[in-house]
């Protein structure tokens, strides 16, 4: 499972840096994973969820799915997308 090293922040749409070292194993369902905004500083704290699963039971599955998919187009600025 892919975990980025940074994510676009929802709030500012700065990039948020991962804080989170990679485990050992590899990244799990379920594993917290924090960013830190380099915008507006706040701290994100995201769940790993299934990539294909059905809906997982935490509130922050379907946001950690959105802000990955927000990311599939890098190279357009925030405000564009
Ligand atoms: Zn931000």
């Amino acid at each position: 499972m892919e975990i980025p090293e940074t994510i676009v922040c929802v709030d500012c749409g700065s990039a948020a840096r991962r804080l989170t070292l990679p485990p050992e194993e590899g990244w799990e369902v379920g594993d917290f994973v924090a960013y830190r905004c380099t915008g507006c500083n706040d701290r994100w704290d995201l769940v790993v969820a299934e990539e294909d699963g059905p809906a997982a039971e935490s509130p922050y599955a379907a946001e950690i799915r959105a802000l990955f998919e927000s990311r599939r187009d890098p190279a357009l600025p925030p405000d564009q997308r």
